[in-house]
């Protein structure tokens, strides 16, 4: 039994319950080789926490994450495993270590994986590196201070590229930067996936960048995938209520005859969330239902494949106008 007129312990309790509450649930996805799949939702909504569990910076409580079949706790005791992903995240001021060299920064996966043994052929390695990114072998003797925010992503995507990684988590990698320069990381990456021949799984709270380098296109909400489907049919013929709601705040974004879903109300507290469908305090669709089941997905056929949607709405045949 448990005291809990003590203030400490309440504070312990609380972080608890919003550790298991924040956790994302129902949440399954497969990224084919060579493909993006793009995850967005507000602040909160679990995306961020799938991104660190896809590359095995923590262990998922339930389920499983495989990476070409293995399970990804295999990847934390196999090297060659784990080198195989990566993750580029959104800041590249707070991700590169201010006192080091661009060289040694991009070059320290290269040592920690003893992919080269030589100077010689490291300093190779990472001077192709920085040109594959757009940058020079000279700016290897800089530090990072001495670049701009995208010099800084392109520096963090060399190091990120420098373990020679099939598979790369994108954490909001251009959220940091002016519109401009996102533009060009963006193409960058779009690039760099068809050299290299990468898989991406990309997080961003902004759809309109997603479009532009995402296969498919995943909507969560509250710590699940509300909809996911081929991220063209989603734009043209989104289904979840959510979704919609998100691309109508897209300004000029042509809305092939639809009604436009207002943009209402806040994010509940994951703490205490909603019962049902965690949507519904916000959906004009709602009814009884939704107040009290949580809807499964429905799937409906798009011609670029299979859309999943979570709403009565949906499978009811009432969601569209
Ligand atoms: Fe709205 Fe009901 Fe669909 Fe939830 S299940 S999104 S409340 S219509």
């Amino acid at each position: 039994s448990f005291d809990v007129s003590r203030p400490w312990l309440q504070r312990k309790l609380a972080r608890e319950k919003r550790a298991v509450l924040r956790a994302v649930d129902d949440v399954s996805f497969a990224i084919p080789r060579g493909t993006t799949l793009s995850l967005v939702g507000e602040s909160g909504c679990g995306k961020s926490t799938v991104a660190r569990l896809s590359v095995g910076l923590y262990p998922p409580s339930g389920g499983e994450i495989r990476f070409e079949g293995q399970p990804l706790s295999a990847a934390r005791a196999q090297p060659a495993l784990r080198r195989r992903m990566n993750m580029i995240f959104q800041d590249p001021y707070a991700s590169l270590n201010p006192r080091w060299r661009v060289r040694d920064i991009v070059a320290e996966p290269i040592r920690a994986f003893g992919l080269l043994r030589t100077r010689a052929d490291i300093a190779a390695r990472v001077g192709q590196l920085l040109m594959q990114v757009g940058l020079s072998p000279a700016d290897g003797e800089k530090f990072p201070h001495e670049f701009s925010g995208g010099q800084r992503q392109r520096i963090s995507i060399a190091r990120a590229l420098s373990s020679e990684p099939e598979f790369l988590v994108c954490d909001e990698p251009t959220s940091a930067l002016d519109v401009s320069v996102q533009a060009q990381i963006l193409n960058l990456m779009r690039d760099l996936q068809a050299r290299l021949g990468l898989t991406y799984l990309f997080i961003s709270h902004n759809l309109a960048v997603v479009r532009h380098v995402s296969d498919r296109l995943g909507v969560m909400y509250l710590g699940r995938i509300v909809e996911i489907g081929p991220v063209e049919a989603i734009f043209r013929t989104p289904h979840h209520p959510y979704t919609r709601m998100l691309l109508d705040a897209i300004p000029d974004l042509e809305m092939a005859g639809r009604a436009r879903i207002p943009v209402g109300g806040e994010v509940p507290s994951p703490i205490d969330p909603p019962s049902g469908c965690p949507f519904h305090p916000r959906c004009p669709l709602a009814n009884a239902r939704c107040r009290e089941e949580k809807p499964g997905h429905t799937r409906v056929q798009a011609p670029e494949g299979p859309v999943l949607a979570a709403c009565h709405a949906v499978e009811e045949g009432r969601a569209q106008p």
